[in-house]
């Protein structure tokens, strides 16, 4: 989890009653736009129908909602949340909630669709959505934040239900957040674990979703380095974003015996040639709150950091660390997209002609989706699986559309991101052929 509750720290996002941002992008990029062209790519490959198409690239429904809540010093600040369901032919909605001062309709529109190519790669029956709420979560207090999400909750009830629309957690949501959404959903009707997944265990999450997002990065990482002709093994990491992802995703390459030699987080970052020693730097991360300042490392930028001489590079942080003006300093000769829409597209052409293997992000991070659906699972049949059974499922899931990209990649001679895409939107369209 990465919300600090500081509730001395005053509280100046949403604390005036601003209207929705609904059409400006975070910093310069229009992810709405990014996602959109990445579809293109793949729908002209493919000769996709004009009619299908309208249907695929637009969103099916968005909510902005107005949410008010009582701060601890007794103003009324006005925050704004999304949901966007993107796509539900292929099952209810599926996608997480960001919490984040950048958090604007166009950002939820472009992660929803990425939802839906995520879910129909990984062949789970379910569609794409995403929500967020226009925040800084860092600022406010665990009260402020439990009424936001509640009011939040109450606000998009009218779209969720177990078989219409089925949240998670994302940038800095976490398992805490479920539950007071399950909460809430539950005051209205009854008690409905399923509404959301990623929740906490005691109350009927899963074994092996918290990792579940770093772990199918960290297969995926496996197959492709492995086709490259390498070995996890001795492999060099730099990591950027040191949260549910990114965290997990380091501790299990060292477990393969990947040396994971940087991370960072939005504070900064830290590199040892050596590789890092995870389990002390998790136990600093509790304690101060960043991976910043951890004993016998260099101290690096967030900028060094994806210019180091690694072989492999993850991106675990927000969309568009890697630019045009950045890519490049990548020396990495793989860069696997554990984050949602690290790689520009410009950045991503000049990657190609370099000849670095870029892993797409609808395949890098679906592992988090995938044990989603185990939890929905469990939690509609009332009983839970055992941790070896959640991973063995995700191995096979995981590998097995990791096979099915690679393959279409070498048949079509495209690029790994487009065979992700043209796979997704193959079956996504026939569930549509077939209901229109
Ligand atoms: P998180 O909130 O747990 O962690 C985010 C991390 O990124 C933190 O370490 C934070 O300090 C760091 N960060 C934030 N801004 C940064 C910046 N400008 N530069 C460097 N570091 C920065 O979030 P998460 O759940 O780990 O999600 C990370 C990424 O993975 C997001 O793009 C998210 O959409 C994607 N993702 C998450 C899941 C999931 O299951 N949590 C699933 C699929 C995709």
């Amino acid at each position: 989890m990465s919300i600090a509750a500081s509730p001395s720290v005053p509280v100046t996002t949403g604390s005036t009653a601003v209207p929705p941002n609904t059409t400006a992008t975070s910093g310069h990029l229009d992810f709405s736009q990014l996602t959109d062209q990445q579809f293109m790519v793949a729908a002209d490959h493919m000769g996709l129908e004009q009619e299908i198409q309208v249907i695929l690239r637009s969103p099916y429904r968005e909510l902005v909602v107005q949410i008010p809540v009582r701060m601890d010093d007794g103003q009324l600040a006005v925050f704004y949340g999304y949901r966007v369901q993107h796509n539900g032919v292929r099952g209810p909605y599926k996608g997480g909630i960001r919490y984040h001062p950048e958090v604007n309709l166009n950002e939820v529109r472009s992660l929803a669709a990425l939802m839906t190519w995520k879910t129909a790669l990984v062949d789970v029956p379910f569609g794409g959505a995403k929500g967020g709420v226009t925040c800084d979560p860092h600022r406010m207090s665990r009260q402020e934040l439990q009424a936001m999400t509640r009011g939040f909750a109450q606000k998009i009830d009218m779209a969720l239900g177990v078989y219409r629309d089925i949240p998670a957690p994302d940038v800095n949501t976490n398992a805490q957040i479920m539950a007071w959404i399950m909460d809430e959903y539950g005051k209205k009707h009854g008690y409905t674990p399923a509404i959301v997944t990623g929740k906490p265990l005691n109350l009927g999450g899963s074994l092996g979703r918290e990792e579940a997002t770093g772990r199918g990065t960290m297969i995926i990482t496996r197959e492709a380095w492995r086709e490259m002709g390498g070995d996890l093994r001795g492999a060099t990491v730099a990591i950027q974003g040191f949260g549910n992802v990114g965290s997990w995703a380091a501790r299990l390459f060292h477990e393969c015996g990947a040396k994971v030699q940087a991370v960072s987080d939005v504070n900064g970052g830290v590199f040892a040639d050596a590789g890092l020693d995870l389990d002390r730097l998790t136990e600093h991360c509790k304690q101060t709150g960043s991976v910043v300042g951890f004993d016998g490392t260099r101290a690096i930028d967030n900028g060094e950091l994806l210019s180091l001489d690694v072989d492999i590079l993850i991106p675990a942080a927000m969309g568009g660390a890697i630019t045009k003006a950045n890519v490049e300093q990548v020396n990495a000769r793989l860069v696997v997209e554990a984050a949602n829409s690290p790689v520009t597209p410009e950045a991503d052409e000049i990657l190609e002609r370099r000849g670095v293997t870029v892993v797409p992000d609808i395949l890098a991070n679906a592992g988090g989706v995938t044990v989603s659906y185990f939890e929905w699972v469990q939690n509609l049949q009332q009983f839970h699986w055992s941790l070896e059974k959640v991973n063995t499922e995700l191995e096979q899931r995981m590998v097995a559309a990791w096979q099915r990209v690679y393959q279409r990649h070498q048949d079509d001679n495209i690029t790994l991101r487009t065979a992700a895409y043209v796979e997704a939107i193959d079956k996504v369209a026939a569930a549509t052929r077939l209901r229109f």
